[in-house]
């Protein structure tokens, strides 16, 4: 199999924009395997612009592996609320408890001993493999296919044989393993690490150049060893669907707090086990009422457009014969999961659905005060 260009050209060459040209992200030119596995795991499924904070906070609360290991799940999903799929932080909690449990608390370092780990693939397991421990393996995420599609100007192949070529084709360019160590704080520190640099780069050039829709070619490293330059036929993306949702935010004072009704998931739920989100109603019970919020809110190919109601939100259309209006909270459909109120000081700590966090932030929920009551 024959590149068409010189590896070494390229590496050098992508190198030297990389140095350049990366962004400064919390998790880059980390000495910290644990941080490393967090940060490709947020990354997946979900924008750098929204990992940063998160990435952050939950390095914050639990700093190492033994402390995740330790966590409640609860607290692990309230801290991943917003981040969706909700699969990696309950697979990330269970990998900590395994390393705990069966590697004496330390990550392992190669792509076979890493794929052992609940919710590590392939791809994860090549990025931590060699960003964290400089093993001399390619990684291959959907921006360095494309990166590498258009720079052998071929055209895309779901085939097991395709995806087999183009692993084989990152192989030949990334760098072998070059390791050498300096006496850092936490011990012997990598001074050097081409193939994790390199991984590094290449999604870089995709992400920020080799854009999936008009790449910016003019300012790529390495135009001048690319087929393609320029668009390149990719399969489409599934088209957006449409749905109309809403939900009841019922509110009641206790004492000094104010509390809010939430709906648990079912832990047996396909989608979101556990998390907590304002409860569902159908859409004929909201008819003639007017909702206090509207937003639009994406999960991968669908846009809902929420309504949200409130027992007071009533116009008066939906009167039955005695001129009552039916409550909200009895509209409420039975057994999709347990109603539980909480109070609004706790919101912040639960683990919300991302829908629920916006809804609530919109409307000022998550912070709501105590009341003061006499000289507190
Ligand atoms: S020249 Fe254009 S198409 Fe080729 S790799 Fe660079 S950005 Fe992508």
């Amino acid at each position: 199999m024959a590149l068409g260009f010189s590896a070494l050209a390229f590496r050098r060459k992508l190198s030297r924009w990389y140095r350049e040209h990366a962004r400064e992200l919390p998790w880059r030119g980390v000495d910290n395997p644990y941080a490393t596995w967090l940060s490709e795991i947020m990354l997946q499924q979900t924008r750098v612009a929204t990992v940063i904070d998160r990435y952050q906070e939950f390095l914050q609360r639990f700093p190492t592996i033994s402390d995740l290991a330790k966590a409640d799940e609860a607290d692990v999903l309230a801290l991943w609320s917003g981040l969706g799929y909700y699969r990696r932080a309950r697979m990330l909690h269970r990998g900590a408890q395994f390393v705990e449990r069966e590697m004496q608390g330390k990550l392992p370092g190669t792509v076979p001993q890493l794929r052992t780990l609940p919710g590590v693939g392939e791809y994860t397991a090549a990025a931590i493999a060699s960003i964290a421990f400089g093993e001399s393996v390619a990684v291959l995420d959907g921006n360095v296919e494309r990166v590498l599609l258009r720079l052998l100007g071929e055209p895309e192949d779901k085939s097991a044989q395709g995806r087999a070529r183009l692993v084989a084709i990152a192989g030949m360019l990334v760098p072998p393993a070059k390791r050498g160590h300096r006496a850092g704080n936490a011990g012997l520190v990598e001074i050097d690490n081409p193939a994790g640099d390199h991984n590094q780069a290449m999604m870089e050039l995709g992400a920020m150049i080799c854009l999936p829709r008009s790449p910016l070619c003019l300012q790529c490293p390495v135009m001048d060893l690319c087929r393609t330059r320029g668009e390149h036929a990719t399969a489409t993306r599934a088209k957006m669907q449409s749905r109309t949702v809403a939900h009841l935010l019922a509110l009641r004072k206790r004492g000094v707090e104010t509390e809010v009704l939430l709906e648990r998931r079912a832990k047996e739920a396909s989608l979101m086990a556990g998390m907590m989100e304002l409860p569902a109603l159908p859409l004929d019970a909201t008819e003639g009422r007017e909702p206090v919020l509207r937003l639009r809110h994406a999960i991968t190919n669908t846009n809902y457009y929420v309504q949200i109601f409130t027992e007071s939100s009533a116009s008066g259309q939906g009167k039955d014969a005695l001129g009552v209006e039916p409550s909200l909270v009895e509209q409420i459909p039975a057994a999709v999961g347990d109603l539980e109120w909480v109070t609004t000081s706790k919101l912040a700590h639960l683990p919300l659905t991302g829908l629920a966090r916006k809804t609530l932030q919109r409307l000022q929920m998550m912070s709501v005060p105590r009341l003061k009551m006499g000289k507190e």
